[in-house]
């Protein structure tokens, strides 16, 4: 096991970067906005969002809609992708039944997703 320096928090942050690119396009495709009255921008505080369907989905899209730049503090970013692990476990649930040993885009993204997140977590 290797151990953190900045060298490799660096790289750390440009994993993350990239493993939320799938959610991203996930999320976008998963989300209908047909009959959406702000045509999909989440607006906080408004009941309808509140109370929308998508209202969670909706929420991270327009939070991670655009790619997020190098210096965004991990923190962030590892929130960013528990949040995202969460949905796709929910919507992959209930959308299909996916065996143990899956190998869908959804499964194996979220096999790598939840083991480093994991990983990250014995590190801090
Ligand atoms: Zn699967």
């Amino acid at each position: 096991m290797t151990t953190l320096t900045g060298r490799q928090a660096r790289t750390i942050s440009g994993y993350v970067l990239k493993l939320l690119e799938y959610p991203r396009w996930f999320i976008d495709r998963e989300v209908d906005f047909t009959d959406c009255h702000h045509q999909g921008r989440f607006t906080a505080g408004d009941a309808r969002c509140e109370h929308c369907d998508f209202g969670a989905a909706c929420r991270w899209l327009n939070q991670n809609r655009d790619e997020p730049t190098p210096a965004t503090p991990l923190p962030e970013l590892l929130n960013a992708l528990q949040t995202a692990v969460r949905y796709v476990r929910e919507d992959s649930a209930e959308t299909s039944c996916h065996p143990r040993r899956c190998d869908c885009d959804a499964c194996e993204w979220l096999h790598e997703a939840s083991a480093f997140l994991r990983t990250h977590r014995h590190r801090t």
